[in-house]
């Protein structure tokens, strides 16, 4: 799924399937399930208990693998997989996951959901302990801790590596023997785990279980590693300092409708979303709309709550580039125009209440406030599902900084009028976590809200944040 011209990249999916003889075709469909969660590049590693076969490339799932490429992977029974969106380390080959490291000895291949916020400096040691990196990307630091403390505990390694980067990660490895899926301790990022047939299977979202017929068991905990091997599943924890803090943008935008995140349906929440946001900010309007696709949801649930109907009044061409590869900021704004177009024959001479899922810079609100003028609507009531995003992400998600995030410099009433809007509201901090309906008794119901709080989860290291923005944190 691509979202039309949305400033917010998603980051990542792994997958991983053990005792499966199709292993590497059935990885490759579950990637292409998830493939909204990454387009720059894609890869897989699977292995026939001997050795470690990999393949990987830049561009979508279809673009980097053909029938031959996965015949030549499918020989075992084992294999991970990877789409990446290039958050940290950019855009290039070499970056492209699953990463494998081969020794005489063994190999591993290691795929990574997440941002660690430790790498600089944990890059940095193991450098003047003679490590030599191939990548940019912070995902290869894991694969040297584990490397540097192999001894015969290979689980003992991986532990000890966990409990020494800090940040966002859900982890899928591979060697010849095992498959191993890791959480950090605040399950920022969402790992599931399910079965097909006497098959063990880990993704990112559950929706790359649907797509291959498995069945969801349950949810990979924070802390919790995962090694699966000929003889079953085995559970161990590399920590018991965990506390649940989920990224809350997983359910408003990133993951798709039909996944279900620790219980949770997305499209449920998205609408509940809509709902609560009906409450705290009613309208009265003819129509409500919703930026396509992944405030759709919301605009239903506002529609219902509200009574208002609910109405296609926009839609999107499917078949341009996404508009948010593109670097410039003029070529931003071109790109909104290409993929999105308002149904003048519903909106025209109507008071439209438009529900989107966020506001990042703005531009793509601006511009589609503007599509809906243009093609008549009278006036134009912007609903956004999640509270104004303040402050940048340090675990995965592309708002590193925040000189580009509109509402960490103004004010909602000046958004409104950079926008155009007739009026602006977003929902609030508790109207969000009470709307997605995960277990109030947790701090902050288990959800990471850093980006609306700036109060992070975890530490954040002074190399993680830009000089200018350390006067953001709170
Ligand atoms: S800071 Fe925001 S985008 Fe990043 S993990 Fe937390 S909720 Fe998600």
């Amino acid at each position: 799924m691509h979202y039309v011209g949305k400033e917010l990249n998603e980051e990542c999916a792994v997958f991983g399937i053990w005792g499966h003889e199709k292993a590497a075709k059935l990885a490759y469909y579950g990637l292409h399930s998830m493939q909204h969660r990454g387009q720059e590049g894609a890869g897989i590693a699977s292995t026939d208990g001997k050795v470690i076969y990999d393949h990987k490339g830049l561009g979508l799932v279809n673009d980097v693998f053909d029938n031959e490429k996965l015949d030549a992977l499918d020989k075992g029974f084992a294999a991970i997989g990877h789409v990446r969106y290039s958050t940290q380390g950019g855009n290039i080959y070499a970056n492209v996951q699953p990463l494998v490291f081969r020794s005489q000895k063994d190999s591993l291949s290691i795929a990574h959901n997440g941002n660690l916020v430790n790498a600089h400096k944990l890059k940095g040691e193991l450098e003047e302990r003679g490590s030599i990196f191939q990548t940019t990307s912070d995902t290869e630091v894991i694969a040297h801790l584990i490397k540097r403390d192999y001894s015969d505990n290979f689980l003992e390694s991986v532990k000890h590596a966990l409990s020494i980067i800090k940040g966002a990660y859900a982890l899928t490895m591979l060697t010849e023997h095992q498959l191993i899926a890791a959480l950090d301790p605040n399950g920022l990022r969402p790992l599931s785990l399910g079965k097909l047939g006497n098959a063990w299977v880990v993704a990112s979202e559950t929706c790359a279980f649907d797509l291959i017929g498995a069945k969801y068991v349950r949810d990979v905990k924070p802390g919790e590693v995962i090694v699966i091997d000929n003889e079953g599943l085995h559970s161990d924890f590399f920590t018991t300092r965990t506390e649940p803090a989920i990224c809350s943008m997983e359910y408003i935008y990133f993951s798709r409708p039909d996944s279900n995140i620790q219980g949770i349906n997305v499209h449920a929440a998205r609408k509940n979303l809509g709902r609560m946001l009906a409450q705290e900010a009613p309208i009265e309007a003819d129509v409500v709309t919703g930026v396509p696709d992944s405030s759709i949801s919301a605009a239903i649930g506002y529609a219902e709550a509200t009574g208002i109907p609910y109405e296609l009044g926009m839609i999107k061409n499917r078949y341009v580039g996404r508009t948010f590869i593109q670097p410039s900021q003029e070529l931003r704004e071109q790109g909104v125009k290409m993929k999105l177009s308002a149904v003048r024959a519903i909106v025209e001479g109507k008071r439209v209440v438009m529900v989107d899922d966020s506001i990042v810079r703005g531009t793509t609100s601006r511009r589609i406030v503007g599509m809906l003028r243009d093609a008549g609507a009278t006036e134009v009531h912007v609903r956004i599902s999640s509270p104004p995003i303040t402050h940048p992400c340090f675990y995965g998600i592309d708002t590193s900084t925040s000189s580009e995030l509109i509402a960490s410099t103004h004010s909602v009433e000046d958004i409104r009028e950079l926008i155009g809007a007739d009026s602006l509201v977003y929902l609030s901090p508790e109207g969000l976590k009470k709307a997605i309906g995960r277990d109030p008794a947790m701090k902050n119901c288990g959800q990471c809200m850093a980006c609306f709080t700036g109060k992070y989860p975890t530490e954040i290291y002074p190399d993680t944040v830009l000089p200018h923005e350390k006067e953001l944190l709170v």
